[in-house]
Parts: C-alpha cells; structure tokens; sequence
C-alpha cells in the first residue's frame, strides 16, 4: 500500500491536462527562442500512433514538426521478403504462423489473409511461443513463423527457438526478417533528401538495447535525442527536452522514460540475441540495403531458417513483378519523413484502412493508418483531403 498512492499520482501526470498545457507553453517558448523550423522525428509506431490519438501536433507551435520515422517493422519488411514468405505459405504441408499485422500486408499478387481464404493453413498467434504449440500439435507439418519486428521482438523470437531445440522439435522454422535501430538511424542522417534536426527515440526497443547503444550515431551526426515513454505528456516532455538540446547547440542521448529504460538496457534479452543472431545487412522497404541492420541466424542454426527449408531460389526465381499500384505507394518516403501520409495521391482515395494499397495503411502502427484514424479533415469540396493541422 505505501507505495501506491505516488504511483498513481504520477501515472496521472502523464495524461494531466494542466501538465500538458505548461510543457506547451514551455515548448512554444523554446520553438519562438530557436526561431527555425524543427523537424523532429518520432522512431516508433506506437509513438506514431500515440501522436496521433493525443492530437499532440495541435499543442505545437507551427515550427515544431513532428515526422513519422521507420518505426513500424511491418510497414519497412521488404516487398522481395513479403512475396517470398507468401511463397513459403503456398507449399504443401506447411502451416503458417504470424502476427496479425501481416495478414493483410499486400504481397505483389495476394496477402496472407487472401491465401486463408482460399484453404491455406494460415494462423494468427500473439507471440512465437504459441507457434511453438501449433509446431507441437502438429508433429507431421512443418510450422513457419514470419519473424518481423525490432529489437523488442527479436529476444522472444530467440526464446522460442532455444525452447523448440531444448524440445527437440524439427518442424518449426522462422522467417527473420528482424531490423535493428541504430543502423537505420545513421542510413537516415546520410541521406541528402531526410533533413531532421532531433530524433524521439523508441521507448521499447531501448528496454532492450539500451540508451548507450545510440550514442555512436548521435555523436557522429551530432543529432540531438531522447527516449520517450508513450502517454502524451511522456512525448510532450520529450520535445521540450529536444528543444532544450537544439536551443543550447547541444547533442546527446536523454532519457526521458526513465521509469524503464538505463544506458545498459537488458543484458539478458541482449545475451538471447547474441546467442541465435548475427547482424547483417538488410533491405529496408524504400530506404535500401542498410549494413548491419538485419537479424539473421547464426550459421549453426541454418536448419531453423524457413529459407531453408525449401528451394529458395527457385521459388524466388517465381516471384512476380509489383504491380504499378504498389510502385504508386509511398509508403519508403513517408517512413523516411520525406512525405506526410496526406502528401500521398493515394491516401484517403484508393488507399484507405479498408482497401489498403501499401502497407503503411495496414498496420495498427503504420503512419498512414494513424492519420486516416485520427488526423484527418473532412474532405474538401473538390475532393482531396485536407491536411493536419501543422
Ligand atoms: S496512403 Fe497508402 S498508398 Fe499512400 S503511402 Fe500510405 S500506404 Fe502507401
């Protein structure tokens, strides 16, 4: 009981409209003392999405602009990846297990919600322990796994894997195609056409990496950074704190979701990811190839990698073209924050939650989904759709 009443209190303030309103002042005094535009770039879809839902863009100045970054693992996952794991579905005796996000992720041809439609094996699960469970109940099938997500996913991913060796279960593969934050980051700050003056950094993945892990990026780019927790006013406090850094000329790793994350981060869950994977250089939906920014399985493991399992390049060698619709997204630039998601010819038109054209529409975490959700005008006369307020 002691200790309940300041936890509470304190939960509070982070969703407190007097806290709100005092730290926009702050920022609006801060903003009007840098007298610039700032751009500043959340690294996380659920800091996308919190963004959004809080309408926190509207308790900002003008100059203060808050870009959506690369942070919703579905809407980055490679297109060649996507198709190549439907692939894998379509095969005889396979069962297929994912997360929910991707079952409607547009391949070039069908989705993995489309393929369950038509008779395939395709189940949603919450977590890569529960497709351990199917790949148990079902000694005779081979059980794939679509491995997608940051460095919050990974660790559980690699549990999974430890506990279907240490059970001795052959039938369960896993498609990696984990990404890693930093890299990202820096290949973000070398491209000519990304122009960001301050990143919100990720509040789950620094459980895992720890706050040291970007100081190697922000000393290098000198790129002002803090690592914010999720309610509105934990944002809020994380722009102001931005603002304190770019109006002092400084550049460093601030936390400010302190209740969580350390410089260390979690050494157990970074052991996990050691131990199962080697970084690698991996695609990134509308960015490239970035070094050392993918998960791939250590060569000992080679047996748990869904790849494979299967002729892979030959089944690649299959792969269709993307269709011209998917070459009209632009999902790779509104993740780099090159786009708004209202700047996209599609967004609202062909391109809606219901009818999504790429995948930034699809996932709960995708930016353009969050702005359809939350930020978006009713439509003009002429048609088009207005954009948010900033
Ligand atoms: S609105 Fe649709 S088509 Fe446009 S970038 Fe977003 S997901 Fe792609």
């Amino acid at each position: 009981m002691n200790g309940q009443a300041p936890n509470v209190a304190a939960t509070q303030a982070f969703s407190d409209r007097a806290v709100a309103q005092a730290l926009a002042a702050r920022i609006a005094r801060r903003a009007a003392e840098i007298g610039r535009p700032v751009n500043l770039m959340e690294v996380c879809g659920t800091h996308t999405v919190a963004i959004s839902r809080f309408g926190l863009r509207s308790l900002l100045p003008p100059s203060v602009r808050l870009l959506s970054g690369p942070g919703c693992p579905v809407c980055v996952t490679d297109q060649g990846d996507i198709d190549l794991f439907l692939a894998l579905a379509r095969q005889p005796g396979v069962i297929t297990t994912t997360f929910g996000d991707m079952m409607r992720v547009p391949g070039s041809e069908t989705t993995l919600a489309t393929e369950k439609a038509a008779g395939r094996d395709v189940r949603v699960v919450y977590s890569p322990l529960n497709a351990l469970q199917v790949a148990k109940a079902n000694p005779g099938r081979l059980v794939l796994f679509y491995a997608v997500g940051f460095e919050t996913t990974a660790p559980m991913v690699a549990a999974a894997l430890e506990m279907a060796l240490e059970q001795g279960l052959t039938n369960f593969a896993i498609y990696p195609v984990h990404k890693t934050v930093p890299p990202a980051l820096a290949a973000l700050l070398a491209a000519p056409a990304v122009k960001l003056d301050g990143f919100i950094l990720p509040g789950h993945v620094s459980t895992v990496i720890g706050a040291g892990a970007y100081a190697p990026v922000v000393e290098r780019f000198h790129i002002p950074s803090v690592i914010s927790g999720f309610e509105g006013n934990d944002i809020l406090l994380a722009v102001d704190m931005l603002l304190a850094q770019i109006a002092a000329g400084e550049a460093k790793v601030e936390i400010e979701y302190r209740r969580v994350v350390t410089w260390e981060g979690n050494r157990t869950a970074q052991e996990m990811l050691d131990r199962f994977f080697v970084p690698v250089g991996a695609k990134w939906r509308g960015i490239g190839m970035i070094p050392g920014s993918g998960l791939e399985l250590r060569p000992e493991y080679a047996r748990l990698d869904a790849r494979n399992r299967f002729d892979t390049p030959a089944l690649a060698a299959q792969l269709p073209p993307p269709p011209p619709k998917l070459a009209a997204c632009s999902c790779g630039e509104v993740l780099q924050g090159i786009k708004l998601p209202t700047e996209c010819l599609l967004f609202g038109k062909t391109c809606t939650p219901v009818s999504p054209v790429g995948p930034c529409m699809v996932s709960n975490e995708g930016s353009c989904a969050a702005y359809y959700r939350y930020e978006r005008r009713p439509r003009l006369a002429e048609g088009g759709v207005e954009p948010w307020v900033n």
